[in-house]
C-alpha cells in the first residue's frame, strides 16, 4: 500500500550511551502530583492527581548535552516551565500491578512540561479541555533517556531547575503523591499501555514564566540534565 502523502518518522528520544533511538507513541502527563505544587496552583494540597495527554509531536528531543531551542509559542503571554521526570515504557500491558510496574519501564529522562498558563486558565474557567494550554508545538522538551538497566528505578533524589543560573524549582522525587509504579498501575486501568508510551510524572512547586533569551537547565540526580534556550516566536 502506498500513502497519499509522505510518511513521517515517529518522534523519538535519544538514549544515553547508545546509537539507538526510543520511538515515542503517546505522552501521558500527571497533574498536581506534588503537594506544594497543588498549593501554588490554588489547591489545598489534598487533591487526587489526574492525567492529561500531550501529542508525541510536541516533543523536542535533546540529542545530547547541548541546549535545545524552544520557540516562544503563539497566543500566550504567560509561558511556564514545569520540570518533570519522564518515564519511558518498554513493555505495555493492562491492569498492571504496581508491584510489577517497574518491569515495564525502559528508562528515565528529564523533561519540561511547557505550558501556556493563560490558555490553560481559560480552559479551567470555562470547564473546557486543556489542550491549547498543554498540547502545542514544542511543548515537551526531553533529555536523552537513561536505561533502567543502568540507572535502576529512581524513587528518590533531587529534581531541580535553574533559569539563567537562578534556582527556581528544587524538590525530591520521593515527594511525589503517586509514585511512578502507582502512576503506571493507574493508567493501565484506563488504557492498554504500549511500548513507546511515556509518562511526564508531575512537577514540584516553583513553576513560573520564561521569555525569549532565557536559558533553562533542568536536572534529576542519577538521570541527567536538560538545557533549553527560549528563542523568539516563529
Ligand atoms: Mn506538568
Amino acid at each position: 500500500m502506498a500513502y497519499a502523502i509522505s510518511l513521517w518518522t515517529p518522534p523519538a528520544l535519544s538514549i544515553a550511551g547508545s546509537h539507538d533511538a526510543f520511538p515515542v507513541r503517546r505522552i501521558f502527563c500527571v497533574g498536581r502530583n506534588y503537594v506544594e505544587h497543588q498549593k501554588e496552583m490554588g489547591g489545598d494540597g489534598r487533591e487526587q492527581p489526574f492525567f492529561f495527554l500531550k501529542s508525541e509531536f510536541s516533543l523536542v528531543p535533546a540529542p545530547g548535552p547541548g541546549a535545545v531551542e524552544v520557540h516562544y509559542p503563539a497566543k500566550t503571554s504567560n509561558f511556564h516551565y514545569e520540570t518533570e521526570m519522564v518515564v519511558a515504557l518498554g513493555k505495555g500491558g493492562r491492569r498492571i500491578d504496581a508491584k510489577k510496574a517497574n518491569d515495564h519501564v525502559f528508562g528515565y529522562a528529564v523533561g519540561l512540561d511547557m505550558t501556556r498558563r493563560d490558555l490553560q486558565q481559560v480552559g479551567k474557567d470555562h470547564g473546557r479541555p486543556w489542550d491549547f494550554g498543554k498540547n502545542f508545538d514544542e511543548a515537551a522538551p526531553c533529555s536523552a533517556l537513561v536505561p533502567a538497566a543502568k540507572a535502576g528505578h529512581p524513587a528518590r533524589g533531587a529534581i531541580w531547575l535553574n533559569v539563567n543560573g537562578k534556582q527556581r524549582q528544587r524538590a525530591d522525587l520521593s515527594e511525589m503523591i503517586w509514585s511512578v509504579p502507582e502512576q503506571i498501575a493507574y493508567l493501565s486501568e484506563y488504557y492498554t499501555l504500549e511500548p513507546g508510551d511515556v509518562i511526564y510524572s508531575g512537577t514540584p512547586a516553583g513553576v513560573g514564566p520564561v521569555k525569549p533569551g532565557d536559558e533553562m537547565n533542568a536536572g534529576i540526580d542519577g538521570v541527567g540534565e536538560l538545557k533549553v534556550r527560549i528563542v523568539a516566536a516563529l
